[in-house]
């Protein structure tokens, strides 16, 4: 008696693990397709159901990329969104300095305004507060090295969490852009913008500090009775004399054009996230068509779209762009509002191998497949 019940115990058990995996059956997706999974409802609670959903485990120290937002933007996502997220991965906030005047160019005031704007509940490290690190690069069309914040090393895994919104040279920025300047160098920074070497303005006004001078690794500039001069045989376009300047003498140069652009950030993109193992967020919400580095940028032209997360760098951005041109009654917000489409970011990505521009879109509440239509409802 006491066997026969014993094996019904098992038979039930059994019954009921099978009934438990089945209520969820396995979202199945073809080899060229992805997993996106979706959220109407941006909350904390679903950025961190979002992470979750990715099933990926993430051990040891890891960076969750963030932008703290420019000095007077009102458009960068709200940092408790991160919170449960954070108290259950405990990452540390990542970010590095920009390259034009303002208080993200240093270090210190870059970590003061991060603190200001609310990111007080995890460590900040911003990755290129001490030195650079060059990874060399085979088989890109514009780079032979890529150049990050030597911190970048010191982590085991990313998070890429991006507000995905308008950007006046790349059209949009999402996990790519994030990716490609968020982790770079000053010098890195000026060599996708950039072409070439900084150039001066105003160069009259040096009053012969001499700090462009020491600070320049190359031996490159002089200075003479008209100002600094750079010998660009010698110039490797660090970028440390635009920051070092205290007059803002030295200025990066020219700009590259709109394609060439969107072709180094993926190359950048491509180097770093295959240097360590990484993850995607997306927030689609205050979508206005400048980027938060942007101390008056334009107010939102979209707002509340939705959130994501994904595996896959290239099906997330693509997931994005469909969303918002779907939301916003086009084929292409960004085209539409900037009179750049950005989606060049993707096409490049997906030529290079870094990810399927098909993909399968799931609520990450329900568990089930929701077409693009349901999702901008
Ligand atoms: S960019 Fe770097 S190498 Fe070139 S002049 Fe400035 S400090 Fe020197
Ligand atoms: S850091 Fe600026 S002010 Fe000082 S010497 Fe160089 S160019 Fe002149």
């Amino acid at each position: 008696m006491k066997k026969r019940f014993s094996l019904l115990a098992v038979a039930l058990t059994a019954l009921i693990l099978c009934l438990s995996c089945n209520s969820k059956p396995k979202i199945q997706v073809a080899d060229d397709e992805s997993i996106v999974y979706f959220c109407k409802d941006i909350t904390p609670e679903n950025i961190l159901k979002l992470y979750e959903a990715l099933g990926v485990k993430q051990e040891g120290n890891i960076g969750l990329k963030v932008h703290f937002g420019e000095e007077g933007n009102q458009n960068f996502l709200n940092p408790e969104l991160l919170r449960p997220l954070v108290e259950k991965v405990h990452p540390t906030f990542v970010e590095t300095n920009v390259l034009y005047v303002s208080k993200r160019r240093f270090t210190d005031s870059h970590i003061a305004l991060a603190k200001e704007h609310g990111f007080t509940f995890a460590p900040i490290d911003i990755l290129d507060s001490e030195d650079e690190l060059v990874y060399p690069a085979e088989g890109l069309k514009h780079f032979d090295k890529v150049k990050t914040g030597s911190h970048f090393a010191n982590y085991d895994a990313y998070i890429i969490y991006s507000h995905f919104k308008g950007h006046g040279s790349a059209g949009f920025g999402g996990a790519i852009k994030n990716i490609a300047m968020g982790f770079a160098s000053p010098g890195g920074k000026m060599a996708q913008h950039a072409e070439a070497f900084p150039s001066c303005r105003n160069a009259n006004s040096c009053v012969g500090c001499n700090r462009c001078v020491q600070q320049c690794p190359a031996g490159a500039i002089t200075i003479t009775d008209e100002g600094p001069v750079i010998d660009t045989s010698k110039c490797i376009g660090c970028a440390k004399c635009i920051a070092e300047c205290p007059l803002k003498i030295f200025k990066p140069g020219e700009s590259a054009s709109e394609e060439v652009f969107l072709e180094r950030l993926v190359e950048y993109a491509k180097v770093l996230s295959e240097k360590k193992p990484m993850v995607y967020i997306n927030v689609m919400d205050n979508i206005s068509k400048s980027c938060d580095c942007s101390g008056k940028a334009p107010a939102p032209f979209m707002e509340k779209v939705g959130a994501v997360a994904s595996t896959d760098i290239v099906a997330i951005e693509m997931a994005c762009h469909q969303l918002t041109a779907l939301k916003w009654g086009s084929e292409d917000a960004f085209k539409d509002v900037n009179g750049i489409s950005g989606l060049g970011q993707v096409e490049y990505a997906h030529k290079l191998g870094m990810g399927n521009k098909k993909f399968v879109l799931v609520d990450v509440v329900t568990g089930e497949r929701i077409s693009l239509k349901d999702a901008v409802k």
